[in-house]
């Protein structure tokens, strides 16, 4: 496989001190829809995601389970794999921060960078917050509280290991400076460019205040403190410095998603690090919005976070696969309604994929029982289908490169509107009543079960299971998803038995 041909797709680890909600299952699904996207143009892909294990936080809260912080980490891991698998995710590896590969290239990043003068020894006091586990300047307090949480924060000195951040600063601005798209969207760009521009200081990467952590290499009474760890999985899951199976070779570098908070982290520390380790940085770091439900912020303590598994059994995988990435331009903050959530599902699905698909098996029963004619010559309402699709699936070519997948639903759903019109606009059961028609009716139905089967193709990286239902329905192999090739007009062979479809989104009452 050549290395053009081949496309590395990261979620963020996910904290174990936490339960998967509906913003991880977010940003999992647009990596997957992604993922599924480049497989389908023919790219070798290798997807990641998984679970960052260590610090302060997992050590404390296992501790007041009375169990290990690894038995804690094993416990929740599970749950995330549960819900990766129920929402259909393709993910290739599973990384945790504790397993041995992982910190196998930690401990050599640190040596490689320390080698070179960039990791030192010293001294490090600010205002720290422990549930955070994060230390503040003094200027970054509010009211001399976290910024974060708001909690106390105390006054705390220790010895640390720091990472010359500061000396790459204007080689990582003129990065940022010269790749536009290097930091998406643009917004969040322009964020991180001022935060460069104040100037970077110093990172400390190394913590004596607790133990769950991988060692420094040479002094283990540090611990390599989070983001030296929890960045490096992005490489360590390639097998990096090794790279006995080439595949840090073939993959990297990767395009990253993460959520808008940790754009910092992704944006400024980690391609500090690449610098310092001479390794390429990411092609792409994309941060998207938060999710607020019914109108308001995510928490705890209002019991409103939303459980995907719960969304999953109520509305069915592919409805909640399609809301998530339909509702909201990806980067900006959206709001998760069960309202809009409904309504999406009776007018995009029900009605209007829902109905070209029964419609058109329906007519294709009734006037062939079910044999799909050959096409006759096109006429201009034809033509214009066929020429509407060609344009269509480019413009969702582009809207996908650019993570636009809102953009790209919507212009799926032209080509399903276009569907339904075309069937206003050729009125079959009109045709069907004149013998002398029959040509055009062979014509009429055989564009309406091809414009279905491309829309299968196309829908299947966002809902697998409707885009391989449909397929099954009209006698394609269901297991080849492939656009490359398969996008093209004709593809559905003519004496194909293409049975009624039943309904494929039930209608959701609303009463
Ligand atoms: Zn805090």
């Amino acid at each position: 496989m050549s290395k053009s041909k081949t496309f590395y797709v990261t979620t963020p680890i996910y904290y174990v001190n936490d339960v998967p909600h509906i913003g991880h299952a977010y940003t999992t699904l647009a990596c997957d829809v992604i993922a599924r996207y480049k497989r389908a143009r023919g790219y070798d892909v290798a997807f990641l995601t998984g679970t960052d294990e260590h610090g302060q936080k997992v050590e404390m809260a296992a501790k007041a389970n009375g169990e290990t912080p690894l038995e804690l980490a094993d416990r929740v891991v599970k749950r995330f794999q549960a819900l990766w698998t129920k929402l259909n995710v393709s993910h290739t590896d599973f990384i945790r921060t504790t397993q041995e590969r992982h910190k196998h290239t930690v401990q050599e990043q640190f040596k490689a960078i320390e080698a070179k003068g960039d990791i030192y020894l010293g001294e490090y006091e600010d205002w720290y917050c422990t549930p955070c586990e994060t230390f503040w300047t003094e200027t970054q307090l509010l009211d001399g509280n976290c910024p974060d949480c708001g909690r106390k924060t105390t006054k705390l000195k220790e010895e640390s290991y720091f990472f010359r951040m500061s000396k790459y600063q204007d080689q990582l601005l003129k990065h940022i400076e010269d790749h536009p798209d290097f930091i998406q969207p643009k917004s969040r760009r322009n964020e991180i460019l001022s935060f460069v521009k104040e100037g970077l200081r110093d990172l400390s990467i190394s913590r004596t205040s607790f133990s769950w952590g991988i060692p420094a290499p040479g002094n283990e009474k540090h611990v390599i403190y989070v983001w030296f760890d929890a960045l490096t999985n992005y490489i360590s899951a390639l097998g990096y410095p090794e790279d006995k199976d080439g595949k840090f070779a073939t993959y990297w570098p990767a395009v990253h998603v993460i959520g808008k908070d940790i754009l910092r982290f992704h944006a400024v520390y980690w391609p500090t690090f690449l610098m310092a380790a001479g390794l390429p940085l990411p092609e792409k770091v994309f941060a998207h919005g938060w999710w607020t439900v019914e109108g308001q912020k995510m928490s705890k303590s209002l019991r409103n976070v939303v459980e995907p598994n719960k969304l999953i059994d109520t509305y069915g995988v592919d409805a909640i696969r399609y809301f998530l990435l339909r509702e909201v331009p990806f980067g900006l903050d959206g709001d998760f309604s069960h309202n809009a959530l409904v309504h999406r599902i009776n007018s995009d699905l029900a009605n209007d994929i829902g109905n070209l698909v029964s419609r058109s098996t329906a007519m294709l029963n009734k006037y062939f029982a079910g044999r799909l004619p050959a096409p006759q010559a096109a006429d201009s309402t034809d033509q214009a289908l066929i020429d509407q699709f060609s344009v269509t699936i480019e413009k969702i070519d582009t809207h996908l490169n650019n993570m636009a997948f809102n953009k790209a639903l919507i212009s799926i759903w032209e080509l399903i509107s276009a569907g339904n019109k075309y069937i206003d606009e050729t009125a079959p059961w009109a045709l069907a009543k004149d013998e002398k028609q029959r040509d055009r009716l062979a014509t009429v139905m055989y564009n309406l079960l091809e414009s279905i089967r491309i829309i299968a193709l196309l829908v299947a990286p966002f809902m697998p299971e409707t885009g391989e239902k449909i397929l099954q329905i009209l006698g394609c192999d269901p297991t080849d998803l492939t656009l490359d090739g398969q996008d093209q007009w004709g593809g559905l062979v003519a004496g194909t038995t293409i049975e009624k479809a039943s309904p494929l989104f039930p209608r959701i009452d609303t009463k």
